[in-house]
């Protein structure tokens, strides 16, 4: 991609009006622009590493044998009742409207009782048995507080997947195999190591225990209570509630990047979800819940990794993963044109973005550290004259000067150290 075809500008100072680290560093990079509070756009780079991460979910739902679809954000009455979520004293985030002829509806802020209303009409027998339904989705919450960036947005992107299940046991394997799905998910888009499945408590979703995924994260709004020795964590609802010997434990902020849920078969019975089983009896079907919060994850990643010069992405959800910062001062000259080569040579096997703007090499070099694009290879005329280019590895700072015979196995060499 040539960076004159996209529209983009960077910033020379970080929004005053915003407060969130990560939303000052994505606006004055030019990843997103904020509407409101709790709402924002995002832009030709911004959406890139969000469809980044999104793929990354979708490759983990889709070996889970997840099949994606998408329902609607205008949301009924009528299947909120049902389980008595619709009343704001019990759900209090939610946005309400209505029909010109007065009919109250919702915008949805998550889908439990809409998908399992709709499988209605899928799920009469042990033989539908089991499904499982994800899709990626703007849910709609009306948040008291929106001060976090896209860490907290009253509109943000979620992966949710539903489960429907024949019984208490087949429920169970399928949820261990979306924590390990989840664990490998963090794992890819670079929060691996931070991240832990957490014990916790249901909330407005189900008085059974849940589990929590917590990234260590000053920025977040959770506290966790984690058992490095043995692998363990407890948010605090789940330690008062269950008494726990804390003081053994290192206390943590952190942030919720994703919550799963057993209903048990308690939802689909009170919604009337029921399938004739084997041996002839009539039964609720077994739900559990699966979310990732997509945008809060990619908040999170800018709030650990960037710097004092901007963006640092993990190689997997970078928007690119090299850019080439050509220094030419002209469209004849030899920067240029070995720009122009090295951009050829390389742009089928990687993601590349090359600088071919008319702007000063400070200016250039400020935004491509901004970008935090992991890799830079900078072409300019002092290097150029002895044969070579530099490369910057953006994730630690090393700048090597390679010869031009040499770029395309330094590139390598450099993508497999990075995380
Ligand atoms: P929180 O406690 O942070 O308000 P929640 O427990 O209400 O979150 P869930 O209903 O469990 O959220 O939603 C699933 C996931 O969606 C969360 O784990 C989180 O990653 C993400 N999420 C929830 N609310 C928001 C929000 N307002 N903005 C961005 N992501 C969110
Ligand atoms: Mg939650």
């Amino acid at each position: 991609m040539r960076h004159t075809n996209i529209f983009i500008k960077t910033r020379k100072e970080y929004p005053r009006d915003e407060l969130a680290k990560n939303a000052q560093v994505l606006i004055k990079a030019g990843f997103v622009h904020k509407e409101m509070a709790g709402a924002y756009a995002y832009l030709p780079f911004g959406i890139r590493v969000l469809e980044n991460i999104k793929k990354i979910a979708r490759d983990e739902m889709n070996s889970a044998s997840g099949q994606e679809i998408i329902m609607s954000s205008l949301q009924k009455k009528e299947t909120w009742e049902s389980t008595d979520r619709w009343n704001d004293s019990n759900v209090d985030i939610w946005f309400k409207s209505e029909l010109k002829n007065g009919t109250e509806i919702g915008f949805g802020w998550s889908h439990e009782e809409p998908i399992t209303d709709m499988m209605k009409n899928f799920i009469s027998s042990y033989k539908d048995l089991p499904i499982y339904t994800y899709q990626f989705q703007t849910k709609f919450r009306n948040e008291l507080r929106a001060k976090s960036g896209i860490m907290r947005g009253r509109e943000f992107v979620m992966k949710d997947l539903y489960s429907y299940s024949k019984n208490q046991k087949d429920h169970e394997v399928f949820y261990n195999k979306m924590i390990e799905a989840y664990k490998s998910f963090y794992e890819k888009v670079g929060l691996g190591k931070d991240t832990f499945v957490t014990v916790a408590s249901g909330g407005v979703f189900t008085k059974n225990i849940s589990h929590e995924f917590q990234t260590i994260c000053d920025a977040g709004e959770d506290i966790v209570y984690i058992d490095r020795e043995n692998n363990k964590a407890y948010n605090e609802e789940a330690v008062k509630e269950s008494n726990i010997e804390v003081s053994k434990f290192e206390k943590v902020k952190t942030a919720e990047v994703g919550n799963i849920f057993s209903f048990g078969s308690d939802k689909c019975e009170q919604m009337g979800l029921m399938f004739m089983d084997s041996d002839g009896v009539n039964k609720p079907v077994t739900l559990g819940s699966y979310g990732i919060g997509i945008t809060r994850v990619m908040g999170v990643i800018v709030e650990k990794y960037a710097d004092e010069k901007g963006l640092v992405w993990p190689k997997n959800i970078a928007p690119y993963h090299i850019v080439i910062v050509s220094l030419s001062k002209d469209k004849e000259d030899k920067v240029y044109e070995e720009s122009e080569n090295i951009y050829k040579a390389i742009k089928d096997r990687y993601e590349v973005l090359l600088d071919d703007r008319n702007m000063n090499a400070g200016s250039k070099m400020f935004d491509a550290d901004l970008y935090g694009i992991p890799l830079q290879i900078i072409i300019g005329d002092k290097s150029l004259a002895k044969g070579c280019v530099e490369i910057k590895n953006r994730q630690n700072g090393e700048v090597v000067e390679v010869d031009l015979k040499d770029v395309e196995d330094k590139l390598k060499e450099i993508l497999l150290i990075l995380f």
